[in-house]
């Protein structure tokens, strides 16, 4: 098993760059998803928060999260 979260956020960066009419989720859509136990991908999969879809794609709980961290390195 070689996907891992950050491969799952390389992945969704990739399908960023090929992919148009994507747009990350505002701070309260997140809060009602990850109230709810679960998260979406860019490509709209429903998946847990700290997960990906079967396309490979990180949850924008882990996108965002990850460029958070960017942010302040
Ligand atoms: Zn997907």
């Amino acid at each position: 098993m070689s996907m891992s979260a950050e491969r799952a956020i390389r992945n969704a960066h990739d399908w960023f760059e090929v992919n148009d009419g994507w747009a990350p989720p505002d701070e309260d859509t997140l809060a009602d998803w990850l109230a709810d136990g679960v998260c979406r991908c860019p490509d709209e999969c429903l998946v847990t928060p700290n997960g990906w879809c079967r396309h490979g794609l990180a949850s924008w709980h882990l996108i965002l999260s990850a460029m958070a961290e960017d942010g302040q390195g």
